[in-house]
């Protein structure tokens, strides 16, 4: 093996490397030839084609994904290392205008995104919420959340830990989810002007759907004098621009109570008594079925991930179909209806596909106004297509 490498090596199988080579972060378990006796999962390791060339170093994991690749080139993984893409990391966002007065809750780290697999950072004001994916970034977990404190022109004084659902079961690492730096200060965090609180204690994800922040925008545009539906509304979000668009009414469900809790106090710190927004606990399909025909021309689905893994496909495609349909049979006429799907294992075709099928069971006039997607501060490499997750239609219903 190569004998200038700074970490113990993996080497892969001759022709193995083809996809390393165009800048794909995995090395999947498939792929090597031999593993190095000393390394042991979490470690940080150099990757080395058949011949000994060198490709990069990353972490390795048991599993299909056996390397997750941080640098192309013989780097040392370090918290210099870490500061250096946290800073680029910010640096775009600084770009984007992410980090604004009235705009401090957006997502740091997108895991290949951001040159850094498996691991993700969303900032809400001065606290930074950080989940790994990967054994090896659970144990870089402490020099990641000092190397976000030194950030110039950020203000971190507080670094929540979140991963005890994230990371491998197998891996055996029990995680806990606590603070690494500070503590609890507090929990409401600014999106383009609106107030949340956002729960990453016990919330989903970090606690608030980032991701959801451009199309929220966008809804906000068609929200006036509207009747607003806001299907799986989780923390409320798209209900609160509604409600700042100048909609009629609007109707949050969700079928879990504490969401609608959340719902309510998110649409009450920033609309004091309005009895425009009602927030309910309902199944959506049940809610869908019993809820007046006409009764709402503007109607967003956002569920939950139909699809966690490629084997659960068809079922998905079903459910976005029948949930799709419902929406399109209820509509009034002139009604826009914003679906969504966040399963990374559905295409962008296949989600469009159950749409189409969807409005076609229902016989009405169905146009694309506007497709969607994840937010800038999500960004996808190029070179590892599997980070786009987030797919959306915005439909005109006659
Ligand atoms: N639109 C939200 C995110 C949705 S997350 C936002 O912008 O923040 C998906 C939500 O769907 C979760 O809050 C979950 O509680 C809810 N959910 C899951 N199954 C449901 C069902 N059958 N009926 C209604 N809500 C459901």
């Amino acid at each position: 093996m190569n004998m200038t490498t700074l970490y113990p090596s993996i080497r892969l199988r001759r022709g193995k490397e083809q996809s390393l080579d165009r800048f794909h972060p995995w090395v999947f378990s498939g792929a090597i030839d031999l593993v190095d006796e000393s390394i042991d999962e979490g470690d940080t390791v150099t990757v080395c084609a058949s011949d000994g060339r060198l490709i990069g170093v990353g972490h390795y994991q048991i599993g299909s994904i056996a390397v997750r690749i941080l640098d192309f080139s013989n780097t040392v993984v370090d918290k210099e290392f870490y500061g250096s893409r946290l800073r680029d990391a910010l640096a775009l966002r600084m770009a984007l205008g992410l980090n604004r007065p009235d705009n401090d809750a957006y997502r740091l780290i997108h895991g290949e995104g951001d040159f850094l697999p498996g691991l993700i950072v969303d900032i809400y004001g001065n606290t930074a919420v950080m989940q790994a994916h990967s054994p090896g970034m659970h144990y870089a977990r402490n020099t990641i959340a000092l190397a976000l404190t030194e950030l110039d022109g950020l203000n971190i004084a507080n670094v929540y830990y979140k991963s005890e659902t994230t990371l491998p079961f197998k891996a055996r690492l029990d995680p806990v989810n606590d603070y690494l730096i500070g503590g609890f200060e507090t929990n409401i965090a600014t999106e383009n002007g609106l107030k949340f609180h956002i729960d990453w204690l016990k919330g989903q994800k970090t606690g608030f759907f980032i991701d959801q922040r451009d199309n929220r925008a966008l809804l906000q545009r068609f929200s006036h004098g509207r009747n607003v539906l806001n299907m799986f509304c989780y923390t409320g979000g798209f209900s609160v621009y509604a409600l700042r668009g100048g909609a009629k009414r609007v109707v949050s469900v969700d079928s879990s109570a504490k969401a609608i809790a959340l719902t309510q106090a998110n649409a009450d710190i920033n609309f004091t008594d309005d009895t425009r927004h009602e927030a309910v606990a309902e199944d959506a399909f049940k809610y869908l079925d019993t809820m007046a025909q006409d009764e709402f021309d503007l109607i967003i689905l956002d569920p939950p991930a139909f699809a966690k893994h490629q084997s659960a496909l068809r079922n998905a495609l079903r459910g976005y179909q029948r949930l799709n349909a419902k929406a399109f049979e209820k509509i009034a006429p002139g009604g826009i209806v914003f679906t969504f799907s966040c399963s990374q294992a559905v295409s962008k075709e296949q989600f469009r596909l159950a749409v189409f099928s969807a409005a076609a069971s229902t016989g009405r006039r169905v146009r694309i106004l506007h497709q969607l997607t994840q937010p800038a501060d999500h960004p996808i490499s190029i070179y590892h297509p599997e980070g786009e997750y987030l797919k959306g239609l915005v439909l005109y219903v006659e």
